[in-house]
């Protein structure tokens, strides 16, 4: 019996795919960075499954409502198309003691529950310390931006496994990684596999 194993970026989205707004629920104020459609294609073409993973307690606050996220995520879908397996948020407050909300790994788990993940060549990438945290957390190896949030994070910190300018310079540094095979060798027995 085999078990076929799968890689999988999960990425955050404000800040890291799209310009950080505080709140954000218009459409008008969707920015997709200019390089997103790059990274991403460059992760699919690597064989990597794309995952968005996304802390929304502007629904849980009353700010804005499930719909109106739906809505940006459809544009983000089209903006971006083929590129997004799929759309993982947590609607609630931050102290709702949920299992969902990043740091915790519960849309992460959501994420792969269809199949089998190779965690440790899959990543975490985002642009705040919860997001590295949350691929510490999921046993994934974490990449921080210095897109949104992530411009005012001290350069001495070394808690993520790679640094990248924005997510496109993260894929790159991600890309080669994985080229030298010096991740591959991460993974070995049935720990891995989960
Ligand atoms: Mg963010
Ligand atoms: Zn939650």
């Amino acid at each position: 019996m085999s078990y076929p194993v799968n890689k999988a970026v999960f990425i955050d989205r404000d800040g890291t795919l799209i310009e950080e707004v505080n709140f954000l629920s218009r459409l008008e104020d969707l920015q997709i960075f200019p390089f997103t459609s790059k990274a991403l294609t460059m992760l699919r073409e690597n064989g990597f499954k794309i995952h968005v993973v996304t802390n929304q307690s502007g629904i849980g606050r009353g700010i804005y409502t499930e719909q109106d996220m739906h809505s940006i995520h459809r544009q983000m879908t089209a903006d971006l198309p083929g590129l997004i397996d799929s759309f993982h948020f947590c609607p609630h407050l931050p102290d709702a003691g949920c299992r969902c909300r990043k740091p915790n790994t519960g849309m992460i788990d959501e994420a792969s529950a269809a199949y089998t993940l190779d965690r440790r060549n899959s990543w975490m990438i985002g642009d705040k310390y919860l997001d590295i945290q949350t691929g510490k957390n999921a046993g994934l190896r974490s990449a921080l931006v210095r897109t949104g949030y992530g411009e005012r994070i001290s350069d001495t910190d070394q808690i993520a496994d790679i640094i990248g300018r924005n997510l496109l310079d993260a894929v790159d540094l991600i890309l080669q990684g994985s080229v030298k095979g010096s991740l591959a060798t991460a993974v070995s027995g049935s720990e891995a596999e989960r």
